[in-house]
């Protein structure tokens, strides 16, 4: 869901940053990213850093991608199939996974935590993220985590 290529950076550097959104894209993402702050701030950090999210032509798989280039305003860009095909959990966790790495720069973190008797990605910044149902039983420890490890 992340990638950080050298020479994305160095495109957008001669061609300028991705996009800026559309009416439609900040209709659509401008919820998620007010709540990321709301949530941001109940935990201790209140940020200032400005973020465009549109969607994007992404390949394959990628649900998602954070695009930061040097003096630009971090990029994340959505696959659109993917989201139109996502339940409103997944939604918030693909979104806040690529905030995550675009406003807090978390990296990838593919460890587990117990959960009663089950084992459970300990952070939504895993590379594949966490199911939607369980982001949505666990959001308050997701939440938490996201925001308070350094
Ligand atoms: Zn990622």
């Amino acid at each position: 869901m992340h990638k950080r290529f050298l020479f994305i950076g160095v495109l957008f550097l001669l061609l300028g940053c991705g996009r800026a959104p559309t009416l439609e894209e900040k209709e659509e993402f401008t919820p998620y990213l007010n709540r990321f702050l709301a949530y941001s701030k109940q935990n201790g950090r209140d940020l200032s850093a400005s973020v465009n999210v549109t969607y994007g032509n992404l390949q394959g798989k990628h649900l998602g991608v954070c695009e930061e280039a040097w003096l630009q305003t971090p990029h994340v860009e959505i696959n659109r199939a993917a989201w139109g095909a996502s339940p409103e959990s997944t939604k918030e966790m693909m979104l806040f996974h690529e905030l995550g790495h675009c406003l807090l720069g978390r990296s990838h973190i593919d460890t587990k935590v117990s959960a009663g008797p089950s084992l459970i990605p300990s952070s939504i910044m895993g590379s594949h993220g966490v199911p939607g149902r369980l982001y949505e039983q666990f959001q308050d420890y997701y939440l938490t985590e996201l925001f308070n490890r350094s």
